[in-house]
């Protein structure tokens, strides 16, 4: 990434990931920030970060970059990245959120928010990286260099934000008892502030930060949450929470300790605030129940490639009112137009009031479809691999438009490079669990002996 010679896309599907002082020097961060800088322009931009160790590092670097190119920072130090999208939305400015996500703790991050509050669209990064590339970055005078300040209200105008789509009143009233990990991610002060503010009763587990994530792992899949599922399963919490590192996903877990899957998650947000005629917007890879659900309601389901972003513009041209992926990523619209981990806790919290259910019952009441998920690592070139899958597949409907997605008698295989790291992700998917497992793990064992 630091002197990549042949103009390759600086930006991936997530903005830019390395490891700090190792393909993601400090040099590099700083001429990025000039690059960046210089498509902005002498205006004034919102910064955020989340809790890893190099935050400050690579922050600085970027910063200093924009304000040599006369463009102004306000720095809203550690905030969850869907706070510092929706900081941007509501002002109307350009943003640089230093993040790496879920990643593990040596990697971190730069992405770019448009004025909008949504990722930067794909032709301006282009724009970046031509000027990056050209090193033909604006350098001003002295006395027209970017300042730096602060923004305490940045808090409060995300949680007010999150609040006016909720009846508050209706939640308050259920006074929930709520458990929630931030993993000591972005997350730590801003969704325990939330569950306060909707008069909940709220445990917080990891709710410092800790940029090394000691205590879990970001991601949150349940065999990183097993501290909160444990104390789930004590019967004392009507709901359980975890975010990833910079909370744009939340992922629950049910009163009696059972972990739901995002892809139900998903189900359940879609199914609760669509009406006949609204526009639904999810990649190939979640379940076919939300076919389903969008059918029984008269919605209008729109089906993407896999990525937040893709999933979000999508929604923007569409003008769709909700969308998300299996992973616990929602989009709720009316909101902003991009992941919103405590958006989701409050959507979730506003439902189990408005029709008195405990989220066990809720989630019962949904088609029963199961997902699989599997990584492989990837060794060969995704080129190369792909006409073997294709073959080994040849007698089955297979759609093309992002990786492989093979159609089986009882269900299907989702097969494709991640845009983030060296893996294949692998999703089988049945309405009987067994049988989606089954199916990942055939193809993983296919997909392990064409790289052998
Ligand atoms: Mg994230």
């Amino acid at each position: 990434m630091t002197s990549d010679p042949h103009n390759e896309p600086i930006f991936g599907t997530n903005g830019i990931r390395g490891i700090p002082n190792s393909d993601l020097s400090v040099e590099f961060s700083q001429e990025i920030g000039k690059a960046i800088g210089t498509f902005y322009g002498k205006v004034t931009v919102a910064m955020g970060r989340d809790t890893r160790d190099t935050g400050n590092m690579i922050f600085n670097a970027v910063s200093s970059g924009l304000m040599s190119a006369g463009t102004s920072v306000i720095d809203l130090g550690i905030l969850p990245t869907p706070a510092v999208q929706f900081y941007c939305r509501t002002k109307g400015i350009f943003g640089v959120v230093i993040t790496a996500s879920h990643n593990p703790p040596q990697f971190n991050g730069i992405k770019c928010i448009a004025d909008d509050g949504t990722e930067l669209r794909r032709e301006d990064e282009e724009k970046i990286e031509k000027i990056y590339y050209k090193k033909a970055y604006e350098a001003v005078s002295w006395e027209h260099a970017g300042s730096l300040k602060n923004d305490p209200t940045s808090l409060d105008l995300y949680i007010e934000g999150i609040m006016s789509h909720v009846d508050v009143e209706k939640i308050r009233k259920n006074q929930y008892r709520v458990l929630i990990d931030s993993g000591n991610g972005a997350s730590y002060f801003t969704t325990p502030n939330l569950l306060r503010r909707l008069g909940c009763k709220v445990v917080s587990l990891n709710a410092y930060p800790d940029g090394k994530f000691t205590s879990r792992t970001s991601e949150p899949r349940p065999e990183n949450l097993k501290d909160l599922i444990t104390l789930m399963k004590s019967g004392t919490f009507n709901l359980g929470v975890a975010h990833d590192g910079d909370a744009d996903r939340a992922v629950f877990i049910d009163e009696n300790g059972n972990f739901i899957d995002g892809d139900k998650t998903l189900c359940l947000v879609v199914k609760s605030v669509i009406k006949p005629g609204s526009k639904v917007v999810t990649p190939i890879s979640s379940s076919d129940a939300i076919d389903e659900i969008c059918a029984n309601g008269k919605a209008q389901l729109i089906r993407t490639r896999v990525g937040a972003p893709i999933v979000s513009r999508t929604m923007i041209d569409n003008k769709a009112m909700i969308g998300g992926e299996e992973n616990g990523g929602i989009i709720y619209g009316e909101h902003q137009y991009c992941r919103d981990g405590a958006m989701t806790v409050a959507l979730i919290l506003n439902l189990m009031a408005e029709i008195n259910r405990k989220v066990s019952e809720l989630i019962s009441g949904l088609p029963q479809f199961f997902i699989h998920k599997l990584s492989v690592e990837r060794k060969k070139d995704w080129k190369t691999l792909e006409p073997a899958i294709l073959s080994y597949s040849s007698s089955k409907k297979v759609d093309k438009s992002d990786g492989l997605k093979v159609y089986l008698d009882d269900g299907w295989v989702l097969m494709r490079p991640s845009g983030t790291e060296p893996i294949i992700r692998i999703y089988g998917q049945s309405r009987d669990e067994k049988i989606a497992r089954n199916l990942a793990l055939e193809y993983e064992a296919f997909i392990l002996g064409l790289q052998e």
